[in-house]
């Protein structure tokens, strides 16, 4: 099957005619499609469209554009399994974990579809007496939509819904693993109504097709969720051409596990933020850091859960494990294994490639867990993005806590224990965006803020309201109807 780019309401080819596959990383012969290897003209064509859309979108009522969107959550709910399912075969993650994501998406759609009939603004009191005061929210324009693969589904819905509902109009680069998911994300807002132009969607390699895009001067603002190298180089261009850049970068997410923690849940909560999705979410815990008391009771725990994890395809029931998204990343993790040896750390289970039954054609690592690291190794500091645990012994929450936040990221920490006073102490002194009390670091919610501190963002939060102040321009109204000029901070007597 060869997919093409959607742009003006069409689907249509890339203007050089080039395309690229998308593989099945548990699978890796499998050809699941191919779609266009889009250029600067295919990106110039569909930022062009987005720009002769925005004036009309813009002044539709935003309840009418929440319907489009209901509509379009709607139509993921009935395709809810073929979504997940093509999910599972595009980029490997467990079917349970596939229908997750789609949920995600349908409730980030339902919920931007809401915002069509709120939207709100602010009225305040005028300082003048006949004069009235509110804040209204004002699309910013065309808004490039660039986003990863290990959420193929959810993380595009993060920034087109509320790009839409607040009235812009949207080029959308999706990743070159997850090509297919984006694709149908488009053919579903297309069902819906969605207008031509509206919604545009190029394919292609990030440092070419993503990079003309950032730098296109048709487009105001960036929204960018990836690596933080690569979320470098989009900031870095987007401060020249003086645009409008939200980013979501990666993390280096850790759990503490205190001596009064409820061990079962512990162990719980660590192997699955550790190998839930082979380690590949921005939140992953790739770092436990737990109180000397329980740490080789823990630990032992976690090495035998992990060593009974069965990897393979994720459509089979009993699979809890599914592959890394492609060779480079495998290879990436199989380097972190060496550097944590080089470096002192100890290998008590895993740190090489699976190879053996459903793991003979796919990109499968053995869940690996580490100890003896110490907070300044690579591997405590680096974000590896594969199933890779290192665990640091402390002796008090105070460490566990200075640990936790003394690495370049800020995203999401997590603490177990029974103690209310010590979970009040986490929860005012962790720097991270997102803070779990006696749950593991993944499993966000649609309706609250999402983002990290320090070099995991650049400041903004996705989803809930917050999403809302990255994809629209607050216009502060006065209306004077005094009939007479009234100055402002003046005596006016
Ligand atoms: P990536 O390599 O940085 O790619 C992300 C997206 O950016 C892809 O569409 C990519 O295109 C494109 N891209 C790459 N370089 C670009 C450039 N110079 N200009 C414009 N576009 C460019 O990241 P990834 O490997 O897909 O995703 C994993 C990373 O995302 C991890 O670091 C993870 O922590 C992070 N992440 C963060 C969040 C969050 O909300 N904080 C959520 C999920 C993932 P190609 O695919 O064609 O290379």
């Amino acid at each position: 099957m060869a997919y093409k780019n959607y742009v003006d309401g069409k689907w249509v080819d890339s203007v050089t005619g080039e395309s690229f596959e998308s593989r099945n990383p548990a699978e890796t012969s499998e050809v699941i499609a191919t779609v266009p290897k889009s250029d600067r003209r295919d990106v110039d064509a569909a930022v062009q469209s987005a720009a002769r859309a925005f004036p009309g979108w813009r002044k539709l009522p935003a309840p009418r554009r929440g319907e489009i969107l209901f509509r379009a959550a709607e139509i993921m709910v009935q395709r809810k399994e073929e979504l997940a399912s093509l999910m599972t075969r595009e980029m490997g993650k467990v079917i349970k974990e596939a229908r997750g994501d789609v949920q995600e998406a349908i409730d980030m759609t339902y919920y931007m579809a809401g915002e069509g009939r709120r939207l709100f603004g602010q009225t305040v009191p005028s300082e003048l007496p006949n004069k009235f005061a509110m804040s209204v929210r004002d699309p910013i324009g065309v808004i490039a939509a660039i986003t990863p693969w290990n959420f193929p589904l959810a993380i595009p819905t993060w920034k087109v819904m509320p790009a839409l509902i607040a009235g812009n109009t949207v080029v959308f680069k999706p990743a070159s693993d997850t090509p297919i998911l984006a694709i149908k994300l488009v053919e579903i807002l297309e069902e819906a109504g969605l207008p031509g132009g509206v919604l545009n969607m190029v394919t292609g390699p990030g440092s070419s097709t993503g990079m003309a895009l950032v730098t296109h001067p048709g487009v105001q603002l960036i929204s960018f969720t990836g690596s933080r190298a690569s979320a470098n180089e989009v900031s870095i261009e987007g401060a020249h051409l003086g645009k409008r850049v939200s980013l979501e970068s990666g993390g280096k997410n850790a759990i503490i596990v205190m001596d009064d923690a409820n061990l079962d849940l512990a162990v719980d909560g660590v192997i699955w933020s550790a190998f839930g999705t082979t380690g590949q979410r921005c939140t992953a815990c790739s770092r436990l850091i737990v109180q000397r008391g329980v740490a080789d009771q823990l630990v032992s725990r976690i090495v035998e859960r992990a060593r009974a994890l069965r990897l393979g395809s994720g459509h089979l029931p009993e699979t809890d494990m599914g592959p890394l998204i492609n060779e480079s990343q495998l290879r990436r993790v199989g380097e972190y294994v060496e550097i944590a040896k080089s470096e002192g750390a100890k290998l008590l289970t895993g740190g090489q490639r699976a190879t053996g039954g459903q793991c003979a054609n796919g990109y499968f690592f053995e869940p690996t867990v580490f100890v003896d690291v110490t907070p300044r190794m690579r591997i405590a500091q680096e974000e590896i993005f594969g199933p890779v645990l290192a665990v640091i012994t402390v002796d008090s929450l105070e460490e566990a806590i200075q640990i936790n936040n003394d690495t370049q990221y800020g995203l999401s920490s997590a603490i177990f224990t029974s103690d209310v006073n010590k979970a009040y102490v986490a929860i005012r002194d962790l720097s991270t965006g997102l803070v779990y009390v006696n749950a593991g670091t993944i499993g966000a919610e649609v309706q609250l803020p999402f983002g990290g501190t320090r070099g995991t963002g650049n400041g903004h939060r996705e989803a809930g309201q917050a999403a809302l102040d990255i994809f629209s321009e607050w216009k502060s109204v006065f209306v004077d109807f005094s009939g007479k000029l009234q100055r402002a901070q003046i005596d006016n007597s």
